[in-house]
């Protein structure tokens, strides 16, 4: 069964998207019909330094396999063109009305002038990437269920006004570990552009930095025997920390204080990532660049028959 995600190059990798994406697509590796990216190409929809990109790049690149995606086809998406070119297809098959209720166009872009167009048109470029590998499964985090659902849409629209190309994917969300949320402001979910430092743990942090920032945690002024408990509307701080606890494999049981609760935190946090920080640092360039670039070239013959005819459909030559 084909399944695809992608990560964009942005900012350093931190642990919601190793709890939301990343372990779980390592976790679901059955075969090389698994399609791993770096969606270098969505870096661009908003202002971007070249260098920087580059260099995140070749980071998160290296990070995938660090994380143990070692049996799946891994590729950096500009290096298969067929994403961009599927993407304009879609744009042909999209409506502005579905476009407009994007999330991040919504809260990023509207209303501004120097907002990139490709900001509003990516989720028809996230539709090509998802759909020309005849994805039937889409491991990623919570927050990208309402992409998922208009590639859901496009690929049925397209499948009914021209002809049966596309398979409809499906998302798959992990039980525990799709929304992790900033742990200096718990209602916000950990992303690279929280507001800021202070409640991101990054994927390849100390064990230091990683204690520094569960210590200061927001939790709440409950005391008593059933303070530690989850309730993500009157207690988010503390609910998350179980959240992170039970992903990381870890176990609240007999925890009643919250010290306690950050002490577990910590521990089994530092225990998840400490190998995949030594699998990083013994990695080089060069050949995460032939794994990604096999990787590539694998991707550009898949893609190639689904994408012919997708043209063929809409009446290209
Ligand atoms: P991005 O960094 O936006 O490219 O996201 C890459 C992957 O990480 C996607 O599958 C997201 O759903 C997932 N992800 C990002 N932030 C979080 C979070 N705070 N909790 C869980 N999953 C996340």
């Amino acid at each position: 069964m084909n399944k695809l995600s992608l990560l964009k190059p942005t900012g350093d990798p931190h642990l919601g998207n190793l709890l939301g994406a990343l372990a779980p697509m390592a976790a679901g590796q059955d075969s090389a019909d698994c399609f791993y990216g770096v969606a270098d190409l969505h870096a661009l929809t908003v202002h971007h330094d070249p260098a920087r990109l580059r260099d995140a790049t070749r980071q998160l690149a290296r990070l995938m396999l660090a994380v143990g995606l070692d049996r799946s086809t891994l590729f950096v998406q500009s290096r298969v063109p067929a994403h961009s070119e599927l993407a304009f297809l879609l744009e042909c098959t999209a409506y502005t009305g579905e476009l407009n209720r994007m999330i991040q166009f919504k809260e990023k872009g509207r209303d501004q002038p120097t907002t990139r167009v490709s900001l509003y048109t990516y989720p028809a470029l996230m539709a090509a990437d998802i759909l020309l590998y005849r994805t039937a499964q889409v491991p990623v985090g919570a927050d990208q269920r309402q992409h998922v659902e208009l590639t859901r849409d496009l690929a049925l629209r397209f499948n009914r006004t021209y002809g049966e190309v596309f398979t409809v994917p499906e998302i798959v969300v992990p039980p525990t570990g799709a929304r992790v949320m900033d742990l200096a402001d718990p209602t916000t979910k950990m992303g690279k552009s929280s507001a800021s430092d202070a409640g991101v743990i990054r994927i390849l942090d100390t064990p230091d930095a990683i204690r520094a920032t569960v210590a200061r945690a927001v939790t709440d002024s409950e005391v008593g025997p059933d303070a530690v408990r989850a309730d993500r509307e009157a207690k988010p701080g503390v609910t998350n920390l179980l959240e992170i606890l039970g992903a990381c494999g870890g176990s609240a049981e007999g925890i009643t204080t919250y010290g306690a609760l950050k002490s577990a935190v910590t521990d089994a946090v530092v225990e998840t990532l400490a190998p995949i920080r030594a699998r990083y640092a013994d990695l080089d360039d060069a050949s995460v660049s032939m794994v990604f670039e096999e990787g590539a070239a694998r991707c550009r013959q898949v893609t190639m028959p689904v994408l012919a005819a997708a043209r063929t459909a809409m009446g290209l030559t």
